[in-house]
C-alpha cells in the first residue's frame, strides 16, 4: 500500500510518499509560500536527484495538485498514477481532549479538529486546509489524522490542570495537552526495542530537542507529563520560544511597554529563547559555535538552555519515582554532542554516565552514548514523525478493510 504523509502549514505542505511493503520513501518534497508571489515546490524522488521549481500556487487544493502531478510526472515521478495512492495521513497539531489516538476523517473528526481552532489557532486551520485539498484531489481516498497531543492524552489530571480557577478548564479546556507526542511515542517505543526490553518495564524521559523542544516523562509506555502546555510555549527554553516564566511579567510588561495582546505573543513566541539571550541565532549550530569562540552571550544562551533541561529531567525523576533511559532526539538532540555532554554531566546523582567517545559518533541510527556502569541507560534514537503518521494511517484503513 502507498501512503502520502501531509504536513500542511498556513502557507506550506511538506510530504513524503511510502512503501508500506516495506515503510520505504518513495518521494519527499515541499510546497513553500502559497498564496505569496511566487510559491517554492522542492521534489525528491529517493535515490534521484532534487528538482525545484517555481511557480504561481494561491491555495492549497493547488498545492496537492502540485505535488501529485510530481508524484506521477514521467520525468520526476516515482508512480504511475494517482490510484497507486490508497491513503493519506495527516499530521494535525491539535488533538484536544476528543482525540487520544489517530482517527480516520470523516464528518464528525473535521468537525472536532474545527472546535479545536481556537486553541490551536495558527496549526488547526492550516491542516483543516491540507484535509480539504487532499479531499478535493483524492475524493474517494480514505485519510487519517494524527495527531501531536494525543499521546499525552494519558497524563493524570494532577499533571495536565493549572491551579487556576476549574471554571476555565470547564468553559475554555484550559489544560496542558503538551506536544510533539507522535515523536515521543516513537521514540520511547524504539528505546524499548533497541534495549530490548519491554516497554511496560520501563521509566523513560524523553528528550526531543529541535527548535521547538519538549520533555515527557513516560511509564509503561503511556505519557504522564510533558513540558508543554496549552501551547507550545510553555517548558523548556527553545530557539525563539521563552518556554516557563512567570505568568505576571506578561501583564507587567504589556503595561510598561504599552504592547498589545499580539506584541507580546509574539515576543515570547518569536523573539526569545536562544535568539534572545544570544542576540544571535535561534539556532543551536551557531551558539554552539559562539561557544567554542568565547562568545559571552551565546555562552550564557547555551548555559540556561541546558540548566533547564537538566531541571526538568530532575523532576521528571522525581515524577517517575526513578529514571531507566533518557533518550535525545530532534535537531539538536540527536546531533549536538556538546548539549548531550553539558545536560548528562550534573544528572550523576541519577547513576547517569555519558561515554564520552560514544557520545561523538554520528550515526543516524538508534545507540547508546552510556557507559556500561551507567544506571540510567541513555540512548540518542533519531524521531520520525512521518513514519508513526504512515504506520498509523496503513493501520486503520486496514481495519477498514477487514
Ligand atoms: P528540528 O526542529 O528537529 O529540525 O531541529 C532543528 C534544530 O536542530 C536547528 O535549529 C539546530 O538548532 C539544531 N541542530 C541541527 N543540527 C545540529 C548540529 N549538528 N549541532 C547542533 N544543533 C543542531
Amino acid at each position: 500500500m502507498k501512503i502520502l504523509v501531509i504536513n500542511a502549514g498556513s502557507s506550506s505542505v511538506k510530504y513524503q510518499l511510502y512503501n508500506m511493503k516495506d515503510e520505504s520513501v518513495l518521494a519527499k518534497g515541499l510546497v513553500e509560500r502559497i498564496g505569496m508571489d511566487s510559491s517554492i515546490v522542492t521534489h525528491k524522488p529517493t535515490g534521484r536527484s532534487e528538482v525545484t521549481e517555481v511557480s504561481e500556487i494561491l491555495e492549497h487544493t493547488a498545492a496537492i495538485r502540485k505535488v501529485l502531478g510530481l508524484l506521477t510526472d514521467s520525468e520526476h515521478g516515482v508512480i504511475g498514477s494517482i490510484d497507486e495512492i490508497e491513503a493519506v495521513g495527516h499530521r494535525v497539531v491539535h488533538g484536544g481532549e476528543f482525540f487520544s489516538e489517530s482517527a480516520l476523517v470523516d464528518g464528525d473528526a473535521k468537525t472536532k479538529i474545527r472546535q479545536l481552532f481556537d486553541l490551536a489557532p495558527l496549526h488547526n486551520p492550516a491542516s483543516m486546509m491540507g484535509i480539504k485539498a487532499a479531499e478535493a484531489n483524492m475524493p474517494n481516498v480514505p485519510q487519517v489524522v494524527v495527531f501531536d497531543t494525543a499521546f499525552h492524552q494519558t497524563m493524570p489530571e494532577h499533571a495536565y490542570l493549572y491551579a487556576i480557577p476549574r471554571v476555565l478548564y470547564h468553559k475554555h479546556k484550559v489544560r496542558r495537552y503538551g506536544a510533539h507526542g507522535t515523536s515521543h511515542d516513537f521514540v520511547s517505543k524504539a528505546a524499548a526495542e533497541f534495549l530490548n526490553r519491554p516497554i511496560e518495564d520501563l521509566k523513560i524521559i524523553s528528550c526531543h530537542i529541535g527548535n521547538g523542544a519538549s520533555i515527557t516523562a513516560v511509564k509503561d509506555g503511556h505519557s504522564i507529563d510533558t513540558s508543554m502546555g496549552m501551547t507550545p510555549l510553555e517548558g523548556l527554553m527553545m530557539g525563539t520560544r521563552s518556554g516557563d516564566l512567570d505568568p505576571a511579567i506578561v501583564p507587567y510588561v504589556m503595561n510598561k511597554e504599552d504592547l498589545t495582546v499580539n506584541e507580546v505573543n509574539s515576543m515570547l513566541n518569536k523573539h526569545s529563547g536562544l535568539l534572545a539571550i544570544s542576540g544571535i541565532s535561534s539556532d543551536m549550530r551557531e551558539i554552539t559555535d559562539g561557544v567554542a569562540q568565547g562568545d559571552a552571550n551565546s555562552t550564557l544562551a547555551f548555559e540556561m538552555y541546558t540548566y533547564r533541561l537538566r531541571k526538568y529531567i530532575g523532576s521528571y525523576a522525581a515524577a517517575l519515582n526513578g529514571v531507566d533511559v533518557i533518550t535525545f532526539t530532534a535537531g539538536a538532540g540527536e546531533n549536538s554532542v556538546v548539549l548531550r555532554k553539558k545536560v548528562c554531566e550534573n544528572l550523576t546523582y541519577l547513576g547517569v554516565e555519558l561515554d564520552e567517545k560514544l557520545n561523538e559518533i554520528r550515526s543516524g541510527e538508534p545507540r547508546r552514548i552510556s557507559s556500561a556502569n551507567s544506571k540510567v541507560e541513555v540512548l540518542v534514537i533519531p524521531t520520525n514523525e512521518e513514519l508513526v503518521i504512515a504506520r498509523d494511517t496503513f493501520r486503520i484503513v486496514q481495519g477498514l478493510e477487514s
